[in-house]
């Protein structure tokens, strides 16, 4: 037991101590074992509700879908399923043939087998029968490995230039001329940019030789695949590019606008987790070798940088050549928007779409664990109060104390014993410009701190049990 309502870390702590220590092993295996009973993955689920509720200090019988939705986190099957495309997409990334491979023949094997037939799918090979890895672009990722390199190799870093840009399209234009005349005049520029966007991943380089004409390249990548990714994909293929072209020696420039694939290119290669990052740093340092010099810039982003504005274009062309991909986030709308529509829960009225924003990222500055539990139970009407806790079986009556039906609008606005405190709380909504007649519903229906205080401090100073 690490929170109640009233006490215990901060809602977002305690989903973060969720996700570390039972979302972790609810995860393991779980491609496999999603194909198992109904009832045994029901179980798990109820594990997750429990825990998810328990986080936010809400109540038991608060729908799963709303806990959901306070969370941030995704109903298991979605979790499922976004793990084993994570997995595909890894097997892809390193080229590990052998589980590629056995994907493959269970896939087979579910399609012809009568056993399977009438059995659930495994996530992974539902996953992979729907989208084979073969589909998701030209993309094939490199598999180095920290002990192919040689120790003096990857220690002498790579040079780079960070010029000094301003807001000044002119002036960042001559900062780069400056930088090319210091060069020498054989050098080839080479602009990298990556994008990404809700329709998938893209990359491509854009050469400018001295003296031949220049050279277009543009690559899809997985949905799957981060900004980051992209960016340095794109100036892994560029030296794959100057690799192949046989032209030993010269110079090259290689211009990228993301500081982070720069600054990781910095680090200690020792370091380096990502073996993109140390992929580029050995073909750079192997073109050294052939006699060629490999330098890095940074080039400022959308700073009408020209050769930078077109690689931008061509990275986002590269990702609309292929089919949209029915993305996780995509389904918990739909998943939602289903939910919602036949939901009569109030919180379902004020967010008929889209899942929102969970209350605790938008009261981040303000993490009172009381106060937004008070909040969640007030905007999804589970709360103590008589006429909920009836519903429950719990009370043998809806009726509160004063012997009017037991709403939590009554316990607010009308109920005689807490009189002085609901005249208080009107006087302090006539001063914020509330219009009136008001009720919980339409107190609620936008997030606004300052009536969350006013209503928080009536539950205070009434002792309500909400
Ligand atoms: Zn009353």
């Amino acid at each position: 037991m690490v929170a109640r309502r009233s006490w215990g870390g901060a809602q977002e702590v305690c989903i973060l101590f969720y996700t570390a220590y039972i979302r972790s092993i609810l995860d393991y295996a779980c491609v496999w074992y999603g194909a198992v009973n109904v009832s045994v993955l029901n179980q798990l689920a109820t594990v997750q509700h429990k825990a998810l509720k328990q986080a936010l200090g809400v109540m038991k019988s608060t729908p799963n879908m709303i806990t959901y939705a306070e969370s941030g986190e995704k109903p298991l099957s979605l979790r499922r399923e976004f793990l084993a495309k994570k997995i595909l997409f890894k097997w892809q990334c390193t080229g590990e043939k052998n589980l590629a491979c056995k994907a493959t023949n269970l896939a087979v094997i579910a399609l012809t087998s009568k056993y399977w037939n009438a059995k659930q799918l495994p996530p992974l090979v539902k996953v992979y029968m729907h989208d084979p890895p073969a589909h998701h672009g030209d993309f094939k990722f490199p598999t180095a490995h920290p002990f192919h390199n040689k120790y003096d190799d990857l220690t002498t870093p790579l040079s780079e230039f960070v010029p000094k840009y301003t807001d000044c399209p002119t002036h960042n234009t001559s900062v780069l001329l400056e930088m090319f005349n210091s060069l020498p005049s054989d050098t080839i520029r080479i602009y990298t940019d990556g994008s990404k966007m809700k329709e998938g991943t893209g990359c491509a380089f854009l050469a400018q030789p001295p003296s031949h004409s220049e050279t277009v390249q543009r690559y899809k990548l997985s949905p799957q695949a981060s900004i980051f990714t992209a960016e340095a994909m794109a100036i892994y293929k560029a030296l794959i590019w100057l690799f192949e072209a046989n032209d030993p020696g010269g110079n090259a420039l290689i211009l990228s606008d993301s500081q982070s694939v720069l600054n990781g290119l910095q680090q200690d290669p020792h370091q380096m987790r990502n073996y993109l990052l140390l992929d580029i740093v050995e073909l750079a340092k192997r073109l050294g070798t052939r006699g060629m010099t490999v330098a890095f810039a940074w080039v400022k982003g959308h700073a009408k940088i020209q050769g930078n504005e077109r690689v931008d274009t061509l990275a986002k062309a590269a990702i609309t050549t292929g089919v949209e991909e029915k993305q996780l986030q995509t389904q918990w709308r739909q998943q939602w928007a289903e939910y919602a529509s036949s939901s009569h829960n109030v919180y379902c009225k004020t967010y008929p779409d889209v899942p929102p924003t969970p209350l605790m990222y938008k009261l981040r500055n303000n993490q009172n664990r009381p106060l937004i539990a008070t909040m969640l139970r007030l905007q999804t009407q589970h709360a103590r109060n008589p006429t909920h806790l009836f519903r429950l079986g719990i009370k043998n009556s809806p009726l509160c104390e004063c012997g009017e039906v037991g709403t939590l609008n009554h316990i607010i606005f009308s109920c005689p014993q807490n009189n002085p405190h609901t005249q208080l709380l009107l006087t302090h909504l006539t001063a914020s410009n509330i219009p009136f007649p008001t009720s919980l519903e339409c107190l609620l229906a936008k997030p606004n701190i300052d009536i969350y205080k006013a209503l928080f401090k009536f539950v205070v100073q009434t002792g309500t049990t909400i």
